[in-house]
């Protein structure tokens, strides 16, 4: 915490004169300069710290500054800093393995990319050559990443600027009971009206057009919501039917933030392509990837697979991947993760609902929360509209406000709070975090009308 105030003066001057933000107005923006990190807390230069509750982007799945990861980072370094991706190198062989030996079912085989949207790129290049088909199917309320192909099959706003017309991607609504698409009143007919969607969707586009489904398997940035039991299996089974390729987006949620190693293994559910990135190495060296089913890994043992990076599978994020990994294994992050899901942030969330009438619905489990806010907890209506900005979205940015005045750094998105800490979170930390979203909560209460 001794940082002097002089230089984050200077890197924030150095910032706004230099450094072009993502998805941000850049005359609009005041980034808060960070001296340091360590496990669940970060903090600026002038002596104020602050509880992660975003885990940076829903990433640093096991905290920042893990003794394991960067001493493993420089050891790498040391050893080869870097290596061309036609060689076998042990860091990747390793690295490959151990993903190989945790992802569901045959998915073995490993492409590595630098993160989450050119996986997504690859995984529907698979996809397409594998099947000769062009169009995929993604979900409204989505995100998976920003790059061409990962930005339109995305379904949120960012979308919109970078739609094209020849990207062949076809929308269509997953289970959401809170704000059912499908005016449905249980689980049970919200997943069958879900499935009955999408094999509608798939017969008016011709099943014989569609390379892939591309689902997140719980969807991450658009809402933190657990599809309803039945979904994802009839999903696969639908994909079956039509031979059309299953793609599981596990960019967020991946690598123990469920309480267990992959979302799938909560239902059951083997895709054919998985798509990881984050919690792979808690970001420590940008590293994300496909695994492939050996349907499709066979597809490219003689025919050449078009594509290919630079730095797929770079020595220094396979090296920090391993030791991740490992350092999963050796502390139980996975079942620690599930079990501060259970026994503190989900029971400590919905306590909270019970007294904020801004609270529509608390979701989620292990590290991976959502809380819905709301203006009206009968209708519903979300404490600020779709995309809302400026004014429209004033309730939200005052919620914000005043988690950073109790000391607790929140994920906002659209009229929702994610609460997203370090897989690793200690129980003592976590209730600092719902002392923090509390008081906090008082914030968005005065703006219900109920
Ligand atoms: N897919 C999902 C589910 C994500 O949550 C994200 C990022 O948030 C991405 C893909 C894109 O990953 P990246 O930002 O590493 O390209």
């Amino acid at each position: 915490l001794h940082a002097d105030p002089r230089t984050g003066a200077a890197v924030k001057a150095a910032d706004r004169a230099h450094v072009f933000h993502s998805w941000s107005a850049q005359g609009l923006i005041d980034p808060l300069a960070v001296a340091g990190a360590e496990g669940s807390y970060f903090w600026d230069y002038d002596g104020n710290r602050y509880l992660d509750f975003t885990s940076g982007l829903v990433y640093t799945n096991v905290g920042y500054q893990h003794p394991k990861i960067v001493a493993a980072i420089q050891e790498q370094a040391g050893k080869l800093a870097t290596f061309a991706p036609a060689f076998a190198v042990e860091a990747r062989s390793e690295a490959a393995r151990l993903i190989a030996e945790r992802t569901p079912g045959d998915l073995d085989k490993i492409f590595f990319t630098n993160g989450g949207a050119e996986a997504v790129e690859n995984a529907i290049r698979m996809a397409r050559l594998h099947t000769g088909r062009p169009k995929v199917l993604s979900a409204y309320r989505s995100y998976h990443g920003g790059t061409a192909t990962a930005i339109n099959v995305t379904g949120d706003p960012r979308r919109w600027p970078s739609d094209s017309g020849t990207a062949g991607v076809v929308h269509f609504w997953g289970p959401f009971l809170y704000r059912s698409p499908f005016y449905s009143s249980t689980e049970q007919e919200e997943c069958a009206r879900a499935l009955t969607h999408l094999e509608d969707t798939i017969a008016f586009e011709g099943p014989g057009t569609i390379a892939a489904v591309v689902l997140e398997t719980i969807p991450g940035t658009a809402g933190i919501m657990p599809p309803p039991p039945g979904y994802l299996a009839g999903v696969r089974e639908i994909c079956d039917r039509y031979g059309i390729v299953f793609v599981l987006d596990e960019v967020m949620a991946g690598f123990g933030r469920t309480g267990a190693w992959f979302a799938a293994d909560h239902y059951d559910v083997v895709p054919d392509l998985l798509t990881f990135a984050k919690g792979v190495n808690s970001g420590y060296v940008p590293l994300g990837g496909v695994a492939i089913s050996g349907a499709i890994a066979e597809t490219f043992e003689t025919r050449p697979y078009p594509g290919g990076l630079t730095y797929s599978g770079h020595p220094l994020a396979c090296a920090a991947a391993v030791a991740t990994i490992d350092a999963m294994a050796e502390e139980n992050v996975v079942e620690h993760a599930a079990r501060i899901g259970e026994t503190v942030l989900g029971p400590g969330l919905r306590e909270l609902a019970e007294r904020h009438p801004s609270v529509g619905e608390v979701r989620g489990l292990g590290a991976f929360w959502a809380l819905d806010l709301v203006r009206d907890r009968a209708t519903r209506e979300p404490l600020v509209p779709y995309n809302a900005s400026g004014e429209a979205n004033a309730p939200m940015a005052a919620f914000a406000a005043a988690c950073k005045k109790n000391g607790l750094w929140p994920f906002v998105n659209m009229n929702r709070t994610h609460a997203v800490p370090a897989c690793n979170i200690t129980e003592a930390e976590a209730k600092e975090g719902l002392a923090a979203l509390d008081t906090a909560l008082a914030a968005a209460d005065e703006h219900t009308t109920a």
